[in-house]
């Protein structure tokens, strides 16, 4: 166990594990630093400058990011030295920022606009000429749109693409001209990119953002020949109200619901809908795997982050992928089959929006294969901005239901949006498929948000061995185990963003303050889990809407017309 150290912060005594950097301890202290590239669990390089401070024992001002504490240190992060040095470093990072502030999408929620009002920086003072804000934005990718004039080189994004193990972005250039760029400066979309936006969420300014459809989604709300449907992921619900200010882990489906209707003329769907279906899709698949000696261990495959990264970096794992459509497609497929031939709508004419945690998403609603099911993919950050545009008061609005046919799903179509919660609904009905009387539905051990669970099931006879990964170098590691012999599973469920589809790059980006000291991925996954036990069905296969939508289309899970809408196929990536 770490020996403790006692030190003062501003004169206060506090009293911290030894190898605590200053910037924990003063937290400790209530004393929050100002950070610009440090980000808990994703950047730590001293390179930004703004946590400088004085203390004992060192020479000049340290980095409190990087720098460790040591007994009977005095520390002091508020002295007029710090802040001149801070002040200057804003004003050196504002000269070379573009600076649209007005219009930007991180007005009023960007860490530079917010330490350079508190430190009263001058924005103009070593100004550019405006000729130097002209490099091309890079709007190769479907997903994510990159402003280099925005950036301030603080490395986060690169720090998040490297622990994804992706590697898509670095700094390249020298000194002044150095600048974060894909290999060779190729367009992002050229890159080994995979889509996930772990790299947006962590931009403190509003150099990388998502490529928005919101326009696309308000002139087909406007237009008469459309009939216009939404569906919800399951973590949006989860994580819509912290952009309104309510705190993380509030579940806000009954509001998000209300939202949406009032954008215009719409119907809202609940897209825990077809999380079930997957489960039913996919634990039918799984048994048939074990049965027939298919290829194992299974990997889900609802994570376009993580399919993208497959296809690109393991083409030799693509068998290993279900052939499951994500919960998206599914309803995409679901929409303009079952429910237009059922209404009579032609498909053309039903316009289909699906609201995402994700970034990947709107890649892969893209894909050929695909068939363009869902006609825009919008974020929860999008939608927050569409609800804001409306003029909506969200935190006064009524709670309301999801509309009919897809309005009721089961608690494990909605843990599918944390890390873990694939694993338990595809378990509970599983188990239920291969055993008729195995009534367990709580899974506790692939639940939480360690990099890696594994867990061994004994069912009906059989040893199911799981594991569960988010974070793509996590993944890596699964694969690496898999392929050594190493590890042995059945069933594995991967999730590109680290603690699953809560911690998504299209979710709210939320000030560094609360970032540094709240545990997201846990508080937002706590509110699927409390909604899972409310909920009346927890398993996929008692779920009513599902039987009705096999008893009047599928017919039965894997069923031939189940494969025609429900699933797909993969490619390797041919750069590779
Ligand atoms: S979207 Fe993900 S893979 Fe692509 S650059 Fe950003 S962090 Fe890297
Ligand atoms: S794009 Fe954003 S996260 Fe990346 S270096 Fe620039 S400012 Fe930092
Ligand atoms: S974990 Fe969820 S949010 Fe992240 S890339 Fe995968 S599907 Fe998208």
């Amino acid at each position: 166990m770490a020996k403790n150290v006692t030190l003062k912060i501003n004169h206060i005594p506090v009293t911290v594990p030894e190898g605590t950097t200053i910037l924990q301890a003063a937290r400790k202290a209530h004393v929050e630093i100002p950070t610009l590239c440090y980000l808990k669990d994703v950047a730590c390089v001293g390179s930004c400058r703004m946590c400088l401070v004085e203390a004992t024992g060192a020479r000049g001002l340290v980095a409190a990011c990087v720098y460790p504490v040591a007994e009977g240190m005095e520390v002091l992060t508020n002295t007029e030295k710090c802040r001149k040095s801070r002040k200057l470093s804003l004003e050196l990072l504002l000269s070379k920022h573009k600076k649209k502030c007005l219009s930007c999408e991180r007005n009023h929620n960007c860490e530079l606009q917010r330490l350079s009002a508190e430190y009263n920086a001058d924005e103009d003072k070593y100004a550019e000429e405006e000729e130097e804000f002209t490099h091309p934005i890079d709007l190769s990718a479907p997903y994510v749109v990159r402003d280099r004039d925005k950036c301030i080189n603080c490395m986060r994004c690169v720090a998040a693409c490297n622990k994804q193990s992706v590697g898509a972005i670095g700094a390249i250039g020298r000194g002044y001209n150095v600048h974060i760029a894909s290999a060779f400066e190729m367009p992002l979309a050229a890159s080994v990119c995979v889509g996930c936006g772990q790299c947006i969420v962590a931009c403190p300014v509003g150099a990388l953002k998502e490529r928005t459809t919101v326009d696309e989604v308000w002139a087909a709300l406007q237009d008469p020949s459309k009939k216009v449907v939404f569906f919800t992921a399951p973590s949006v619900r989860a994580t819509l109200g912290e952009a309104f200010g309510l705190p993380v882990g509030t579940n806000v489906e009954g509001k998000m619901v209300a939202a949406i209707r009032r954008l215009g003329n719409c119907e809202v769907f609940n897209m825990d809908v077809t999380a079930d279906l997957t489960i039913m899709e996919e634990a039918s698949e799984l048994i048939n795997r074990i049965k027939t000696g298919g290829v194992m261990p299974m990997f889900t495959s609802c994570c376009p982050g993580w399919v993208k990264f497959v296809e690109q970096k393991h083409p030799e794992m693509i068998p290993h992928l279900s052939t499951c459509k994500s919960p998206q497609e599914m309803f995409g497929g679901l929409l303009k089959t079952y429910y237009c031939e059922k209404n009579g709508i032609a498909p053309e004419n039903l316009y289909v929006v699906s609201v995402i945690p994700c970034t990947a998403k709107k890649s892969e609603c893209k894909r050929e294969e695909m068939g363009g099911e869902v006609d825009a993919a919008i974020t929860t950050r999008e939608l927050a901005r569409m609800i804001k545009t409306a003029g909506l008061q969200f935190s006064e609005l009524p709670n309301e239901a999801f509309d009919d046919p897809f309005a009721t799903a089961t608690g494990g179509g909605t843990i599918f949006g944390a890390t873990g919660g694939v694993m338990e609904a595809a378990l509970r009905t599983a188990a239920k498929m291969m055993d008729g009387a195995f009534e367990v539905v709580d899974f506790p051990e692939v639940r939480g948000t360690a990099p890696i669970k594994e867990a061994t099931y004994n069912v009906a006879g059989v040893q199911v061995r799981v594991a569960v990964a988010s974070g793509l170098s996590n993944a890596e590691e699964i694969i690496r185990g898999v392929q050594s012999g190493e590890r042995h599973y059945d069933f594995v469920e991967i999730m590109a963003c680290p603690g699953g589809c809560v911690n998504g790059g299209g979710q709210p980006t939320l000030p560094d303050s609360m970032r540094n000291s709240l545990e997201l991925k846990d508080l937002r996954a706590k509110a699927l889990y409390k909604s899972d036990k409310k909920n009346g069905y927890r398993r996929s296969s008692d779920s009513p809407v599902i039987e009705t939508i096999y008893g009047e289309y599928f017919g039965a899970p894997n069923s031939h017309k189940a494969h025609e809408v429900l699933h797909t196929h993969y490619t390797a990536d041919k750069r590779l």
